[in-house]
Formats: structure tokens, C-alpha cells, sequence
């Protein structure tokens, strides 16, 4: 439904496999949709071809949404951009690109390609039909019609839907990058996001007076507009920072060799509550309060380090941007990224420090915002 870019597949996902390189993972919720409706066929049916025949009917449906998200994944890899993964959610299918085009021209076609997808099913099962000679006379049968026919239906709603000019919709994005075209990119999301609002409160209303479904969709936009313009400010204050601005130098560290009671004499003397864990000067892992807990929990406090700390730590050169290594943080369960300077340690960094940061610059810039 949206391309988002920022955090990488959803915990609870199983991996369906991938298409073009890029994996396809589908969320445990969307079992449970999936068992859901078994069930109200079977319930209302009594047959298991009639079960079956639900069951397909939203599998194809949920094709059709893998696809549009393919067509945003693709046409972003023609601008560089890489997609790492698609998610299906009950609620529609999520492309979690790294970044997007900081080009509204390209933006614009990133966001345009998946609504084209859904144009494009419903063109191709429109000609298909009409060979078949299976076309409805009116637009309104359609929904009552047999699979095609609904599917072809489905479509066209998915692309108006996500036409709908907020967002977290693809048309949100369409009306951001065409406003960045005449004015700066924060500006342009501000302004966005406040006609997502308004759109989102007349459809309230609207759903107030005749369809509850649309208050549910309402909630949902206005909840996308403050997320994206909030991630807007937030981008806008880090824009020109470096890990250099936010790195921590001061910290206490573990050995491998030293046992858990010496992590607990640390916590308890300071306020750190993840701990590096060095072996001749070099980051080997991490310790975090989480780790420490399971270690004390599962064999005391004369287990060694070595055995519950995190190896996998993701590490960064000290003049990299900040923004980056946010998203990096963001997905790791290790709570710190290690910083360093031609290779050599030269400090940590978490999200912390980070917020510490963008709490600083916004008082400095006389900004209220809340970046919690
Ligand atoms: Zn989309």
C-alpha cells in the first residue's frame, strides 16, 4: 500500500520466497486474516469448496497488492534504490526501501508505479473478460460478478485508494513530491501532511454520517501524516550531522573472560546499561541489560560474558551521517552501533544519545517538537 522507507522485515514474518531478487515475507497476522475467513466461509457455507474458493479469491487479491509493491520496488532499482524486503500485512503490503529519490520527479514515479500495477491487472482481466464476452453491462455488477470480475473491481479500488491524496497513501507521497518541486523538501512534507489532515477529518465526518469503515481509514491517515511529518523534522535536524556530533567516548567495557557480576557492579554504579565488549582494543560484542538479565537468569552471575554477549554489532566510520546509522539502530537488537575512526574504536553510539542530540538542535533552533 505504502513504500516506506526505513525499518527492514517485521519480527513475526515467515519468508514466502522472493520475486526479482527481492524477498517476499508475509506477517503472522495475515494467517490469521487467512484462518479468519476459512472460517467464516466454513461457518456460513458448509463445504469445503466454498472455503477453498474464499481462501483463493484473497490469495489472488494479495498477488495483486504484491505486484503493485513490486512495481514501486522496481522502478525504484532503476534509480539506484534498493528494496529490502516486501511485507504482506493484513492491511495491505509494505516495500521497505532503503530511502526514497531525494528527486521529486523520480518520487513521483516511485509512488505512481504501484497504482499503475492495479491499472494495468484491471486493464489486462478488462480485455480478457470482454473476449470472454463476461463483461457486466454496468460497473456496479462487477462486485457481484464471478472472480475475474471482483478482481477487476478490487483493482481499480486499490488504485484509487491509494491515489487518495495522503499519507501514508502513495498519492501522499505524489502531492509531497510535486509541492517539493516548487519549495524545500521539510516544507513540502509540512504542507502535505496538513492536507492529509484535513482530508483525513472530512472523511471522518463523512464516515460519522454513513460508513464507520471510513473512520477506521480516516484514524489511519491521520495517524500517516503525523508519523511522516514528524520523520520529516527529524530528518531536517540531522541533515548535515555526523556520528562525530552524537558519539559517545566515555563508557565502561567488559572483557569476554569477565564473568556477569562485573556487568551488575557496572550497572549499579552508573547509568550505562549496555555494555562493549573489548579484547585488545577491539570490539568483539555487546552486552546489553537484556542479555545480562537472561544470563543471570538461566546460570547466575559466574557466567562469563563470552556466552550471552551480542557478536553481531553493526559498525560505522565516524563521518558518516547520523540519519543513517539511525535506521541501522533502529533494526538492531544490540542497541549500539560501534564508531570508528580509520578502523580503530573510537566510540559508541545509541539511540539515546541520538534523541539527546535532536532534543539539543531542536531548543537550539527554537523548534517545539517532540521527538519521542
Ligand atoms: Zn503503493
Amino acid at each position: 500500500m505504502n513504500n516506506q522507507p526505513a525499518s527492514s522485515s517485521l519480527k513475526w514474518s515467515l519468508r514466502l520466497g522472493s520475486l526479482a531478487g527481492i524477498p517476499v515475507y508475509i506477517h503472522a497476522t495475515f494467517l490469521i486474516l487467512l484462518l479468519w475467513i476459512a472460517l467464516s466461509y466454513w461457518r456460513s457455507e458448509q463445504s469445503l469448496a466454498a472455503v477453498i474458493h474464499g481462501l483463493g479469491f484473497i490469495l489472488a487479491l494479495f498477488a495483486c497488492v504484491v505486484l503493485h509493491e513490486l512495481g514501486h520496488a522496481l522502478t525504484a532499482r532503476r534509480f539506484g534504490i534498493r528494496t529490502r524486503d516486501i511485507t504482506l500485512l493484513p492491511i495491505g503490503g509494505v516495500a521497505s526501501m532503503e530511502k526514497m529519490p531525494d528527486d521529486p520527479r523520480q518520487e513521483i514515479l516511485v509512488a505512481l508505479a504501484g497504482p499503475a500495477v492495479n491499472v494495468l491487472i484491471a486493464g489486462l482481466l478488462w480485455v480478457w473478460l470482454s473476449l470472454q464476452g463476461a463483461l457486466p453491462a454496468s460497473s456496479s455488477a462487477l462486485l457481484e460478478g464471478g472472480v475475474l470480475q471482483q478482481l477487476l473491481a478490487l483493482n481499480l479500488f486499490l488504485a484509487l485508494f491509494n491515489l487518495l491524496p495522503a499519507f501514508p497513501m502513495d498519492g501522499g507521497r505524489v502531492l509531497r513530491a510535486v509541492l517539493a518541486l516548487r519549495m524545500d523538501h521539510l516544507k513540502a512534507t509540512r504542507s502535505a501532511a496538513a492536507i492529509g489532515q484535513a482530508f483525513a477529518l472530512w472523511l471522518g465526518l463523512v464516515g460519522l454520517l454513513y460508513n464507520p469503515f471510513l473512520l477506521f481509514i480516516a484514524l489511519f491517515v491521520w495517524i500517516g501524516a503525523m508519523a511522516e511529518a514528524g520523520s520529516e523534522e527529524v530528518k531536517s535536524l540531522l541533515h548535515g550531522s555526523t556520528l562525530e556530533h552524537a558519539v559517545i567516548t566515555h563508557f565502561e567495557t567488559l572483557s569476554p573472560r569477565d564473568a556477569l557480576s562485573r556487568a551488575i557492579q557496572l550497572t549499579l554504579e552508573g547509568v550505562q546499561k549496555d555494555f562493549p565488549v573489548l579484547e585488545n582494543g577491539q570490539i568483539v560484542g555487546v552486552l546489553t541489560q537484556d542479555d545480562l538479565l537472561r544470563g543471570l537468569q538461566e546460570q547466575g552471575a559466574l557466567a562469563s560474558v563470552a556466552s550471552y554477549m551480542q557478536t553481531d554489532i553493526p559498525r560505522a566510520e565516524i563521518h558518516e551521517p547520523l540519519e543513517k546509522v539511525m535506521k541501522e539502530l533502529q533494526d538492531c537488537p544490540c542497541h549500539i552501533v560501534a564508531v570508528t575512526r580509520g578502523g580503530q574504536l573510537a566510540g559508541i553510539i545509541n539511540m539515546e544519545n541520538i534523541l539527546e542530540l535532536l532534543r539539543i538542535e531542536a531548543a537550539l533552533k527554537g523548534i517545539g517538537t517532540g521527538t519521542s
